[in-house]
């Protein structure tokens, strides 16, 4: 059996699936593999679990009864407290209608069933590496003071708080997915430089190695409608054809 780094043991993992043969598998291998796991078996009930106890990571199953996992992660998405939760989308599903819908609705991954229990570890896992990076973890926190002298980005209207995980467009909170985050982190940090889609595929999606370009033009579209003034003429993400994007607006 593989184990996984310490720091990533007793994560707590809510599983939101009606269907109980397929619960008990995924908190069998999840357990297994050093998480907590929660369980819950309609949308409604997911959503008062993510709002009473947040977890780690959300794995969503799409097909659920009354309200779908569709909508779930949307409402996931509008709150605060739930907003920077990483997604899994899970779905019977093969059209690609669907995982665009559930990219662009928020989830940050997806996978479609019969999924492979090694792949979906080793996703959950890089889910989890990549959120430890931009957020403060406990071991490292450190006294107030540091925390006070947290950098911060900044580009025209854009304030962008690495450890904190949290953007503000002039005094307003965006709403950004994690992904959203990393993406835009990242083209905040090389401002002026031309990132090509595989380069961001590399960096934000990286272990995903079948997803396509489009998704980092997916995520750029949302991104855009988020931040920009007029999405359709782009201040800070423009385009570079044929190659990828640049942040043109350099940090102060
Ligand atoms: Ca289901």
């Amino acid at each position: 059996m593989r184990n996984i780094d310490g720091k990533y043991k007793h994560k707590r993992i809510l599983v939101v699936e009606d269907e109980a043969d397929i619960v008990r598998l995924l908190s069998f291998h999840l357990e297994k593999e050093g998480y907590r796991v929660v369980s819950a078996g309609s949308g409604m009930e997911a959503l008062e679990e993510a709002l009473d106890n947040p977890p780690d990571l959300i794995i969503l199953d799409i097909m659920l009864p009354e309200m779908d996992g569709l909508e779930v992660c949307r409402r996931l998405r509008g709150n605060d407290k739930t907003a920077f939760i990483p997604v899994m989308i899970l779905s019977a599903k093969k059209e690609e209608i669907d995982r665009v819908l559930g990219l662009e609705l928020g989830a940050d991954d997806y996978m479609v069933k019969p999924f492979s229990m090694r792949e979906l570890l080793a996703r959950v896992k890089a889910m989890l590496r990549r959120l430890e990076h931009i957020t403060i973890s406990p071991a490292d926190t450190g006294s107030i003071k540091e925390k006070e002298q947290e950098e911060v980005l900044k580009a025209g209207r854009i304030t962008l708080y690495p450890e904190r995980h949290q953007v503000f467009i002039d005094d307003h909170l965006c709403n950004l997915t994690h992904k959203e985050f990393v993406l835009l982190h990242l083209l905040m940090t090389n401002p002026g430089r031309v990132m090509t889609r595989e380069v961001l595929l590399d960096r934000v999606w990286g272990y995903e190695m079948e997803v396509d370009t489009r998704t980092v033009d997916v995520h750029v579209r949302y991104l855009r409608q988020k931040i920009e003034e007029d999405p359709a003429k782009p201040r800070f993400i423009e385009t570079v054809r044929g190659v990828g994007y640049r942040f043109t607006g350099s940090p102060e």
